[in-house]
């Protein structure tokens, strides 16, 4: 099938991420990216192609043979309300909003593996190609899963990618048990009496407990952890309704924490609420927290890990294959697929030049296009072998 070779295949995928790239759509909101996918999908020949699946997510399905299991192929659609830096001819054309973490690329992948396997065949049971939006929110597969993704278009196991920048093109890495982590956002509010800056005595402000209050919170991890445990509690932002010459009576204090393990997740939380209640007690002030739990922690199935390092081992020279250090201290959406079956989440070079994720100058690198296709449609084939 001549239209399926490597370089025909490479340069179709490339205009696609190309067009996506220049059309970014932000979570739930990937409307024109929903049905860019959906039409490619049909023109694919797949059995069946839905719309709409938890919002704006696409479920295409592909049959082949008798065989009754079937395994889940996952990209994600949207983009992040980022200013791009670039002057490539397929810069984005939606102002404020850029595709930054390449999710144009994993469409175009999965889009390319959906083409691959719809021409060519090779396995027998069944294939899912899940299209899923809103996964920088941490809601778009809940959405799905929420619309009944799991009875509608049930599947045995699930598999997804990221691309890494500062790994180099055509390497690859996984590793079994915890990838990714568990992120919570934390606000918490401090309400005092605010007055002249002349007579802090007469009031009762709210700033220098605010300071201490984020000193006191470095404790979590360094003195309430087990030290075997990993885990981030990061403040962000510090706001108060002080200015030049008045005290603050209100200080809100932001901020997102990481962790691997639920258990940690709610000693976090726990501990938080002790010292923001004894801090402000400290200052003879109030405070409010408010712990909201976004991502849960991405742990790949041992098994599926060695099944995808097979399968990588076909498409990347091996000794590019590698076993991921460390667990990542940032999160996946994914992880939400994983609490209904087994699955295992793989990353792949962007390149060593590559911008960091989420920088106004990141770009995919479509080098890596062919090698996330073919790796995508290898392990179907390998999963569901004829
Ligand atoms: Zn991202
Ligand atoms: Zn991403």
């Amino acid at each position: 099938m001549a239209e399926l070779d490597p370089e025909t295949l490479k340069r179709q995928m490339t205009n696609w991420r190309r067009d996506l790239h220049a059309h970014p759509e932000f979570g739930f909101e990937e409307k024109r990216t929903a049905a860019f996918v959906a039409a490619k999908l049909r023109e694919f020949g797949l059995d069946d192609v839905a719309e709409g699946v938890g919002g704006t997510g696409v479920v295409g399905t592909l049959k082949r043979g008798t065989g009754n299991r079937a395994i889940a192929l996952r990209a994600d659609m949207d983009a992040l309300r980022i200013s791009e830096q670039s002057s490539a001819p397929y810069r984005s054309r939606n102002t404020g909003v850029m595709h930054a973490c390449g999710h144009d690329g994993h469409t175009a992948m999965l889009l390319g593996a959906a083409k691959l396997l719809a021409g060519e065949g090779g396995f027998d049971g069944t294939v899912r190609f899940i299209f899923q939006p809103a996964e920088e929110w941490g809601r778009g597969a809940l959405a799905m899963i929420d619309d009944g993704l799991m009875q509608r278009f049930p599947f045995d196991e699930i598999f997804g990618l990221h691309n890494m920048p500062g790994l180099p093109v055509g390497h690859f890495e996984t590793r079994a048990g915890p990838v990714m982590s568990a992120e919570d956002n934390f606000e918490i509010v401090l309400r005092g009496f605010g007055g002249h800056a002349a007579r802090p005595h007469s009031g009762n402000e709210t700033l220098v407990a605010a300071c201490a209050l984020v000193t006191n919170l470095q404790t979590i991890v360094s003195r309430r952890l087990s030290p075997a445990d990993i885990a981030v509690v990061s403040v962000t932002e510090l706001i108060t309704d002080g200015t030049r010459n008045a005290l603050p009576g209100l200080a809100r204090i932001l901020g997102d924490t990481r962790s691997f393990r639920p258990e940690v997740s709610a000693e976090i939380e726990r501990q938080m609420r002790t010292i923001a209640e004894g801090t402000a007690a400290a200052y003879n002030i109030a405070a409010e927290v408010n712990y909201t739990r976004e991502f849960v922690p991405l742990h790949n199935d041992a098994e599926l890990v060695e099944a995808a390092f097979a399968a990588a081992k076909k498409i990347f020279d091996p000794g590019n294959v590698a076993v991921a250090r460390e667990p990542m201290t940032a999160s996946e959406d994914f992880a939400r697929f994983l609490d209904h079956v087994p699955g295992c989440f793989v990353f792949l070079g962007n390149g060593e030049a590559s911008a960091p994720l989420h920088n106004s100058s990141y770009d995919f690198n479509d080098d890596g296009l062919v090698f996330g296709a073919s790796f995508y449609a290898a392990i179907a084939r390998q999963r569901l072998g004829i």
